[in-house]
Order: C-alpha cells, then structure tokens, then sequence
C-alpha cells in the first residue's frame, strides 16, 4: 500500500447528519502531517462550497475551498453555450452562476443546458419547463444518480428521482450525469489536487457509489460500517468485494482507519 491522497465521502463518513463523526479531525489532521494530499468528494448538490467550507471548520475539519468537490460544481463544468435552466437549490445555483452562465428560470428563455439535481421543491411545472428545453435541444446534465437515501425520516427521494421523472416525461435520457459511481467527481478531484488514482484512497460508507466508483477508476477503496455502511452484512460485502475486486479495506469506524493510518505513515 502506497498512497499519498485520501479521498473522503461526506455524510455517512466524516460527518452523519451534520454531526461529525468521532476521529474525523484526528484523521485529517494526521494526513496534513503527514504532507498527503486530502478532499471531500460528495454527491450532494444542494450545498454552495462556501456553505461546505463554514460547516466543515465548524466541525473541527478545516478543509479549503478548493479542496471540496461536488457534484453540483462537477456537473457545471460541462455546460455549453451560455444559458440554463436549474432545478435544484442553493449549490447548484451558484456552481452555474460561478461559471458564469446564465439562468433562465424567470426568463423562460431559451436554454443550452438543463441541468438536474436535487431539489426539495420540485414540482409538475418544473418537469414541464425541463421537458420543453429538452425537447427544443438542451444538453441535459445530471448532479448524480442516487435515486434515494437515508435520512431521519427514513428514505427519502435524489436526485436520480427527479432526473428520472424529467428523463420520463422528455422520453429522453441524460446527456451526462456526473456523480458517484461514474469517474467525473473523482477525475476532477484528483486533476485539481494533482494525485494520481493508483496512489489514492477513497474513503467511503456505500459500496454502490464511493466503493465501485473508486475501483472503476482504479483507486484503492476503504468502506467505513458507519452511515450507509452499517447496513452491510458481511455476507454482501463479501459478494461485492466477489463480483468487484474490492472494497480494499473495511473499518467498522473511523477510529481503525485513524490507527491503520497511524501505522502506515
Ligand atoms: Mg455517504
């Protein structure tokens, strides 16, 4: 083994819920130490970076701007043209507007791009506008597939359900989503840290998107049993691990990630 990046998921790892986890600020402060690289790589598109920035340091876990990565500003990046209409909230909003394009949620101009993530106002008439600009050519971008996940509430719907309601009703399918498990987050995290994937580890609690993602891409894998990860029996990860060729490490919690880091300085 022998990396000098670590790549970690956000809830379900370094926090649950917006509580962070045991040995999150250990950890990270152990990898400055020891001068490896480090990012938060996170499906969830509803976050500014700035908001992520503010809510990490008030977890203990200074992290700077430009080493959070989501999949709202990812998806961003593969804009065309100038215009687009948003359904989502708050991060992805800005993730466009910080490229400088142009959101004609108001306007009901024309749009270049129809870009989809989650948003807990979604409603019939936003399907409709999407479908309209899909149908008169929009490249359609999605955040990240996750169909569902977890929360106090139990399951609650993603982005991949909104994509797929707008994906259904246009008769047409995304040009491109970006999140976990396809390799668009990761390659740009690892782009912009200058790391390369076979000397990187991805930290993650759900094998579907962290762990299966990271091994397309050729990374080590560690599965932390915390959020997501505790649902796993050991017989499902052993038929993952099986079927995949990894994850390469499992920890139940943090704190045997921390030692195994300690260990292997
Ligand atoms: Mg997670």
């Amino acid at each position: 083994m022998n990396f000098d990046c670590v790549l970690f998921d956000g809830d379900g790892v370094l926090y649950i819920e917006g509580k962070v986890q045991k040995y999150a600020p250990e950890i990270i402060d152990l990898l400055k130490q020891q001068g490896k690289k480090y990012a938060l790589v996170t499906n969830n598109s509803t976050k500014t970076k700035r908001q992520y920035h503010q809510r990490l340091i008030n977890m203990g876990i200074p992290m700077n701007l430009d080493r959070i990565f989501t999949s709202a500003y990812v998806a961003s990046d593969f804009l065309k043209g100038e215009t687009v209409y948003v359904i989502g909230e708050e991060g992805l909003f800005d993730a466009c507007h910080s490229k400088g394009f142009v959101v004609v949620n108001e306007t009901g101009e024309k749009a270049d791009n129809v870009i989809i993530g989650m948003d807990r106002t979604f409603n019939y008439n936003k399907i409709a506008e999407a479908m309209r600009h899909i149908l008169n050519g929009s490249f359609f971008i999605g955040t990240n597939p996750d169909r569902n996940f977890p929360s106090k509430e139990g399951l609650i719907p993603g982005a991949g359900s909104m994509i797929a309601a707008v994906e259904a009703a246009a008769e047409r399918t995304a040009n491109i989503i970006v999140g976990k498990p396809f390799p668009y987050l990761y390659k740009s995290a690892l782009q912009h840290l200058g790391a390369e994937a076979k000397k990187t580890l991805m930290v993650g609690d759900r094998l579907e998107t962290d762990i299966l993602g990271a091994i397309n891409m050729g990374m080590e894998s560690c599965l932390v049993q915390t959020g997501i990860g505790s649902r796993y029996s050991q017989n499902e990860i052993d038929k993952f691990r099986h079927t995949h060729g990894g994850p390469d490490y499992v920890f139940p919690t943090l704190f045997e990630f921390y030692q195994f880091l300690k260990e292997n300085s």
